[in-house]
């Protein structure tokens, strides 16, 4: 039995939850639509136009009528089902017909996938960011690292203009440090570099490699052991392997962007990519934290002063006005902080020996 109603448009129809298909054309009756197998006009399908589905026009995708008992007609005439639209007083395109096709069955998805997102960030990312640590060959960090002091010579830093006594001394002093670490001397090599935009500075990557810029020399004016206490706060990012972790919490917030938005940004790409990346990570204030701890503890050892650090940041205060206390915009404790965190537990480590 035929519908009677006038033909819309031609497509194919599919039974709910199949993948057969049927050569169907859409009719409009007078209580709403029809789908009509062809050419026997036998009902398929049928719904009043405020139970069905439309799905928005785009471009040239087949459009789909939605039926309540599940089933779909498809068709490629969007004009046809636009008219449509346009004669039963609903609009084909717009913000009116967008309202209605956000149901709350997308708002509880989106709703359960930022939620899905924040479990993982919270419970699984750490762990995952552990395992892939314990599980990453020696070889990774390598490359990582050479791939990135490559880039930052090529586009930051220039060879040391330091004369090649003062080289020798802070060598030497760190040299001591070095060895009493837990991968030992042959665990890391110390390059001096001038460091143009990064100023006084020193960092450390992952397999070892340390940088110290001429910057950080001049600014403490004749200082070494200060200097060498600031190397052994970088052999503590080395050894509790900090920006190993950075860089694999990294891939994995980008993971998370992917999941939420389908795509990663080109910059983070760019950070998980390139070496330079590595550097644009700022450690986390624990990290800092327990690398100032280490320094103290490793400058103990070698018979310098334990607190050599804290001058460090005795000089940052001064010479660069940082009294910030807490920056917000940054993951770093404000250097006062830090340096009464260092004073203190070196105090610690001292009553600890003589109990
Ligand atoms: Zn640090």
């Amino acid at each position: 039995m035929a519908s009677d109603g006038q033909i819309v448009a031609s497509g194919e129809w599919h039974p709910a939850n199949s993948s057969l298909s049927v050569v169907a054309r859409l009719t409009e009756t007078s209580t709403g639509l029809a789908v009509e197998r062809v050419p026997s006009g036998e009902i398929l399908a049928s719904g009043g136009l405020a139970g069905v589905q439309i799905s928005p026009r785009v471009g040239s995708i087949p459009r789909r009528i939605d039926f309540a008992d599940g089933s779909l007609f498809e068709t490629t005439d969007n004009d046809a089902i636009d008219r449509l639209l346009a004669r039963s007083g609903r609009r084909a395109t717009g913000l009116v017909h967008k309202l209605e096709r956000f149901h709350p069955r997308l708002i509880v998805l989106v709703v359960a996938t930022f939620l899905m997102a924040g479990l993982v960030y919270r419970y699984a990312l750490p762990v995952l960011v552990e395992v892939a640590v314990a599980v990453t060959p020696p070889v990774v960090p390598k490359i990582m690292s050479v791939s990135t002091l490559e880039t930052m010579d090529r586009t930051m830093l220039s060879p040391s203009r330091l004369d090649a006594g003062k080289q020798r001394e802070i060598s030497a002093g760190f040299a001591k440090i070095a060895a009493l670490s837990t991968r030992g001397a042959a665990g890391y090599s110390l390059n001096f570099r001038a460091g143009g935009a990064i100023g006084p500075n020193a960092f450390a990557l992952p397999d070892g490699t340390l940088v110290l810029t001429d910057e950080l020399v001049e600014l403490a004016d004749g200082d070494d052991e200060m200097i060498i206490g600031v190397l052994a706060h970088e052999i503590g990012h080395v050894e509790l392997e900090h920006s190993l972790r950075q860089i694999y919490r990294a891939a994995g917030m980008a993971g998370l962007i992917m999941m939420i938005a389908g795509d990663v940004g080109s910059s983070v790409e760019d950070l998980l990519v390139q070496g330079g990346g590595l550097l644009a990570l700022s450690y986390s204030r624990s990290a800092e934290e327990a690398a100032d701890r280490h320094s103290v503890e490793l400058m103990s050892k070698a018979g310098f002063d334990a607190t050599a650090i804290a001058r460090f940041f005795v000089l940052l205060e001064n010479k660069l006005g940082d009294r910030s206390g807490t920056n917000m915009l940054s993951t770093h404790p404000g250097t006062p902080e830090r340096r009464k965190a260092i004073l203190d537990y070196e105090s610690a480590l001292r009553a600890k020996r003589q109990n």
